[in-house]
C-alpha cells in the first residue's frame, strides 16, 4: 500500500473516523496523514522510483511523417460525465467546448476508482506503481511519458495539483519521468491554491519552443472545495457557496453545492477551451485529449446520500474527448472517423493510453494494448472492473444495473 492509502487502512482502524475516510483524497484534509504515511513508506518508494527508471518501454515511432508535433494530455479532476452540458445535462456547463471543431467526445467512459491516486496511474501507464485496489506494483511500468521521450518529443509535466504530491503521491512517480516539471500551486495548505488558469501560461511558453512536445496538465478542475475552484466571473449558477454563506438548511446548502460544482465545470470548459485555442495557434498536427481521473457524487437527488464506502454511478462516470487539429484531420482521416465511429462505445479510462500513443504512430515493447477510442471494443465486452473506496474490485455495469446509487458491493 502506499502512502496516503489512507481509505483502506482507515477502515480497518477504529480510530479513524468515517468523516476522515470521506475527506481522505481532499488536499489539505488529507496532508498530515500524508506526511505520515509518507516517512512509512518513503523505503518503497524508492525502490518504485528506480525500478520505474530502469525499464524501458522500448518505444519506436512507426511512421513519422505527418505525426503530430504536439500532444496534449490534459488529466480532470473530480468532473462527472452526468453533469457535462455536451452529455445531455440540462445545464449548458460546457459552452466553449461546444463551439469547438473537431472534438470527439466519448460519452460512456468509466474512470477506474473514484480516489485521484488509483485513477490515475492506471491511464498513464500498462502496469502503474499503484492499481486500482490500491495494491502497489513494485514490477510496474514506466508510463506513456517515457513512451514519447524514447521516440524524440521534449516532456513537459504542468501541474495545478498540490507540490506536496511530487514527493508522496502515486502519480508524482510519473511527473519524474518528464524532463520538464512544474507545479504552479505552493506546497503548504496555508496558501490559498491558484486556479486552473496559472497553467495557460507555463503552456504557451511551451508551445512557443520549437521542436516536438507531449504536455501533461494534471487540472485542480472540481476538486472539493467547488467554490475555490473558479473565478467570480464564472459564478453563473445561483445560489452558489462562493456568492453566500452556506445555508442552515440542508436542501438550500445542497442546492449551493450543486450550483458550486457547475460552476466550476463551466470554468473547466472554458480552461480546455483556452488549451484547444493556444495549441491551434500554434498551428501544424496537434492533439489534445482530456480525461477526468473520476467523478462525484451528486449532492441533490436519490444518490445524495454520501456513505463513505459506496460511491455511485455518476461518480464513475466521466468526460472524455480527443481533439484534431485540422491538418492532423486531413491527414489522419481514418483514424479521424474512427474516432467519431466510437464515441459511443463504452470504454475505460484504460483507453487514453492507446489511443495517444496510436495517433502517434508509436509502438511499445508487447505492443499497445487493444483498448484505444480508435478501436472499436471487443464482442463481448470485457467486464468495465472498476475499484471503489475500499479496493475492492467491481464489475462497474454489472453493479449498475443492480443499483446506480451503489456501484460497489460491500
Ligand atoms: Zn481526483
Amino acid at each position: 500500500m502506499l502512502v496516503s492509502d489512507v481509505a483502506s487502512e482507515a477502515l480497518a482502524d477504529p480510530k479513524i473516523s468515517s468523516w476522515t475516510l470521506q475527506w481522505a483524497d481532499v488536499y489539505p484534509v488529507n496532508l498530515p496523514l500524508a506526511v505520515i504515511h509518507f516517512r512509512e513508506h518513503q523505503g518503497k518508494l524508492h525502490a518504485l522510483q528506480s525500478g520505474l527508471a530502469s525499464r524501458s518501454l522500448q518505444a519506436q515511432q512507426m511512421v513519422h511523417a505527418h505525426s503530430p508535433e504536439v500532444v496534449v494530455l490534459v488529466i480532470g479532476e473530480s468532473a462527472s460525465a452526468t453533469r457535462w452540458g455536451l452529455l445531455g445535462y440540462g445545464r449548458d456547463t460546457t459552452p466553449q467546448l461546444a463551439q469547438q471543431q473537431g472534438v470527439v467526445v466519448f460519452s460512456d467512459v468509466v474512470g477506474l476508482s473514484v480516489l485521484t491516486r488509483t485513477a490515475v496511474p492506471g491511464v498513464l501507464s500498462r502496469k502503474p506503481v499503484l492499481k486500482p485496489s490500491g495494491d502497489i506494483d513494485l514490477q510496474a511500468e514506466p508510463s506513456l511519458v517515457q513512451a514519447f521521450a524514447q521516440v524524440g518529443y521534449q516532456t513537459h509535466w504542468l501541474s495545478a495539483q498540490s507540490r506536496m504530491g511530487r514527493h508522496d503521491t502515486s502519480i508524482s512517480l510519473y511527473a519524474r519521468e518528464a524532463a520538464d516539471v512544474r507545479f504552479v500551486n505552493p506546497g503548504t495548505y496555508q496558501h490559498r491554491f491558484h486556479m486552473d488558469e496559472a497553467l495557460l501560461a507555463p503552456l504557451r511558453d511551451v508551445l512557443a519552443q520549437p521542436g516536438r512536445h507531449l504536455v501533461v496538465l494534471h487540472l485542480l478542475g472540481s476538486h472539493f472545495d467547488y467554490a475555490l475552484r473558479y473565478p467570480s466571473s464564472f459564478d453563473h449558477f445561483q445560489p452558489s457557496l462562493q456568492s453566500a454563506p452556506a445555508a442552515t438548511d440542508p436542501a438550500r446548502y445542497a442546492e449551493q453545492v450543486s450550483n458550486s460544482y457547475d460552476n466550476s465545470l463551466r470554468y473547466t470548459d472554458h480552461i480546455l477551451a483556452q488549451v484547444l485555442n493556444a495549441v491551434q495557434q500554434r498551428g501544424g498536427n496537434s492533439v489534445v485529449a482530456y480525461f477526468s481521473d473520476h467523478g462525484v457524487d451528486p449532492a441533490q437527488g436519490q444518490c445524495a446520500s454520501q456513505k463513505p464506502n459506496r460511491r455511485s454511478e455518476a461518480a464513475y462516470r466521466v468526460p472524455a474527448f480527443v481533439w484534431l487539429s485540422e491538418p492532423m484531420r486531413t491527414q489522419h482521416r481514418a483514424q479521424w472517423q474512427r474516432l467519431q465511429n466510437n464515441a459511443q462505445q463504452p470504454y475505460t479510462t484504460r483507453a487514453l493510453y492507446a489511443t495517444l500513443l496510436g495517433l502517434a504512430s508509436i509502438n511499445v515493447s508487447g505492443g499497445l494494448p487493444a483498448e484505444s477510442f480508435l478501436q472499436s471494443p471487443a464482442q463481448p465486452l470485457p467486464p468495465r472492473m472498476v475499484a471503489g473506496m475500499t479496493g475492492n474490485l467491481v464489475d462497474f455495469d454489472a453493479a449498475r444495473q443492480k443499483s446506480a446509487c451503489s456501484i460497489v458491493a460491500h
